[in-house]
């Protein structure tokens, strides 16, 4: 079992410790403090940053030298037991999102479009935008990233590879087909980051969401109608994986007529959902999560917000609603441009 690539001189030498110092869920009496606790998660002792953490990503994206700081965090805790939710909890959710061993083999053609464990959401895939995609999702492709939010590394060592397995042996290979679309930005943020930090090896080439759609839309300029409206974009936890993403989607954006408004809790100080609180039974965190996301939004005078990940839309969408804003997916605020 490969370890998490990481090189521990590059922390002794770090003179800034973004990981934690940007940290916005635990406090730091400055760099020496966030230091200390960093070095004992290096040496593998005990830091409080281990009980204290959110499991928000967002220290992988702090990190200037790319060092994978949470998934190293993440191992820890496994290996000390120190689980972010009770154990019920991460046992009952192992088993309900194992793999079920219901797939099928199925002739796919260009763009594959995988919906991971959400294929509820297949109809999403649809008009100019997605023209003659194929869709695959379930629980046996299921990217399994979430194990980072239940200290659950293991279950990422064994279950990734089973997945890329089954994608490569039930769709793309008999269809010669060597890339992917991921739907879903976790699914990207597992077969290029994850994939690459635990010496997992990926077969076919992953095409972030944001990625197909702003070329699709470089290819079909004269159906877009400009929606000219403010959109106050909630950034999920996974797109800290795949920051370089987040300025594709301001391309797509302005391709679209719309105004991503400057909120507090956007880009590198986006705030977490409160979904992953909530699933760990940290409700008063979770409730403190949303009601500043809200008002954050509120302040913005956006008519819509937009959502890339189905979670973060399932735990606000409402809330969001309530208070007058249009939750919508990034998707289908593109498809509204074209029309549809
Ligand atoms: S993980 Fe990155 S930011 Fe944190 S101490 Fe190490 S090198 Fe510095
Ligand atoms: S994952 Fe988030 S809460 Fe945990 S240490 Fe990193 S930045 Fe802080």
């Amino acid at each position: 079992m490969p370890a998490i690539k990481f090189d521990p001189e590059l922390c002794a030498s770090c003179e800034t410790v973004d990981c934690l110092m940007k940290c916005q869920y635990i406090e730091f009496a400055g760099i020496s403090d966030a230091k200390a606790e960093k070095l004992k998660i290096n040496a593998g002792e005990n830091s409080r940053v281990l009980n204290e953490c959110l499991t928000c990503y967002a220290c992988q994206e702090y990190c200037p030298f790319g060092n994978n700081p949470f998934y190293l965090l993440v191992e820890l805790q496994e290996k000390k037991g120190i689980l972010p939710a009770p154990k019920p909890i991460v046992e009952e959710q192992l088993r309900m999102m194992s793999p079920k061993g219901r797939i099928t083999r199925q002739k796919v053609r260009s763009p594959v479009v995988n919906m991971c464990a959400f294929p509820m959401l297949t109809g999403c895939v649809r008009g100019k935008l997605f023209e003659g995609a194929s869709v695959i999702s379930g629980n046996d492709i299921f990217c399994n990233i979430m194990w980072l939010h239940f200290a659950k590394n293991s279950v990422i060592r064994d279950r990734v590879p089973k997945m890329i397995d089954n994608i490569m042996s039930f769709y793309l290979k008999d269809s010669k087909i060597d890339e992917m679309v991921c739907f879903h930005d976790e699914c990207y943020g597992t077969y290029t980051s994850v994939a690459e930090a635990f010496g997992i090896s990926v077969p076919f080439k992953p095409i972030h969401l944001f990625d197909y759609i702003n070329r699709r839309l470089n290819e079909i300029p004269d159906l877009i109608k400009p929606i000219n409206e403010k959109i106050a974009y909630q950034r999920p936890c996974s797109n800290r994986l795949s920051p370089e993403t987040d300025k594709i989607l301001d391309d797509i954006f302005i391709k679209i007529g719309a105004e991503r408004v400057p909120r507090k809790h956007d880009r590198e100080n986006a705030l977490c959902c409160g979904g992953v609180p909530r699933a760990q039974q940290r409700d008063e965190l979770a409730d403190e999560l949303v009601e500043k996301n809200i008002s954050d939004m509120l302040s913005t005078g956006a008519k819509y917000c937009v959502f890339n990940c189905p979670f973060c839309m399932a735990t606000l969408g409402q809330e969001v609603a309530e208070h007058g804003l249009m939750p919508i997916l990034v998707s289908d605020l593109v498809l509204i441009a074209l029309g549809e």
